[in-house]
């Protein structure tokens, strides 16, 4: 990098601000960086001083690591002149709340129901499949086949999957095979097809509700979505093995069967209805001080605390009052960081954060 150049970050880059860090994700790209909050500042001078003046003002060596690593991750460029930060509306049209993602369970007793599917939106569908008998080439040939599905993955039992290999292999949307019960944890790739083996159960793969980066989606639709509504639970459906249909495979309030004839309506009135879905990142507990809040898609379902916010029951697998993931060296729970959340409230012990903050980030 040439110290004189400017530093101009690209009009598709938004930046969430958490409490300690802060995140700029490129929408364009898929891409993001986590800065230091301290650093901030620095960013924004970038547009109205030289890197050479920023780095006599703090540094040649931090400069070029701050900027070089921004670079790389596609969240700005050099140029010889400042330009002026330009960043365009997102326009995007989204289902409005209507079905995106759908988990069906498929066995021989389906029918033709899952049709009503592609009439509600329905863009990426997840099949599970338990047992041998429940394998159903039909059904899974048509949503394959159907024009507005986009995305398609399978979960499904090992030796199912071993089974039916050469069926499964051929369908052309797969992007994803879950393989649970497996003999070991392993990710294969071959050609546009991941394979993840997984010695968990089905129902222990779709109650999961760890998170990590993995559990990210980089996109203007969820980032958008993440503006309004959880992400987790916005246009999502589970459908069971008897066709009873639920928000998720967490939830536990039944919307109505996909054999009814109002199916479509049902589901309209429950998306409108549902005051957990409204509930954005920005009014949880602890989500609203994460700087992942945007891209995060963690299946947790918030509980209502009053009207317009609410908390959850667990805690997440990252901290962001310390900027440490759990399985990070230094990390400490929420209650070690004198942060509280439940149902009676939302309480920051300042004095125990401001102690953690010190021993860990002192230097
Ligand atoms: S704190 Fe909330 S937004 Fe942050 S990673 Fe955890 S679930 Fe996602």
């Amino acid at each position: 990098m040439s110290i004189q150049d400017f530093f101009n970050i690209d009009s598709e880059v938004r930046i969430s601000k958490g409490f300690l860090f802060s995140c700029a994700i490129n929408l364009r790209e898929s891409t993001y960086q986590v800065i230091p909050n301290s650093l901030l500042p620095v960013l924004s001078l970038s547009k109205k001083k030289s890197l050479n003046e920023i780095a006599e003002m703090i540094g040649e060596e931090y400069t070029s690591a701050f900027f070089n690593e921004l670079v790389e991750k596609k969240i700005g460029i050099f140029s010889q002149k400042g330009m002026k930060d330009k960043q365009k509306n997102i326009l995007i049209k989204t289902n409005d709340l209507f079905v995106s993602n759908v988990i069906l369970e498929i066995n021989r007793n389906n029918g033709d129901y899952f049709r009503q599917l592609f009439n509600v939106g329905t863009e990426a569908i997840m099949i599970i499949i338990r047992n041998e008998d429940d394998f159903r080439e039909e059904i899974i040939s048509c949503i394959n086949n159907c024009i507005t599905i986009t995305s398609l993955q399978i979960l499904t039992d090992f030796d199912v999957f071993l089974k039916y290999k050469e069926h499964i292999m051929s369908y052309e949307k797969l992007g994803l095979i879950i393989c649970a019960n497996s003999n070991e944890n392993s990710v294969e790739q071959l050609n546009n097809l991941n394979i993840v083996k997984l010695s968990k159960s089905i129902n222990e793969v779709i109650k999961d509700q760890s998170t990590s980066p993995s559990n990210f989606s980089i996109s203007k639709k969820n980032y958008i979505e993440s503006l309004k509504y959880n992400t987790y639970l916005y246009g999502k459906l589970y459908v069971n093995s008897h066709g009873d249909v639920f928000n998720s495979p967490c939830s536990d309030r039944l919307i109505t069967n996909i054999r009814k004839d109002d199916f479509s309506e049902s589901i309209r009135e429950f998306f409108y209805q549902s005051s957990e879905i409204k509930l954005s990142n920005d009014f949880c507990d602890v989500c609203k001080d994460c700087e992942y809040r945007n891209v995060c898609v963690s299946a947790r379902i918030p509980v209502m605390r009053g009207n317009r916010e609410g908390y959850f029951e667990g805690e997440c697998n990252y901290n962001p009052y310390i900027g440490k993931w759990d399985w990070e060296i230094g990390y400490s729970s929420l209650s070690e960081c004198g942060v509280t959340s439940d149902k009676f409230g939302f309480r920051i012990d300042k004095k125990v954060l401001k102690h953690k903050i010190k021993e860990l980030w002192r230097n």
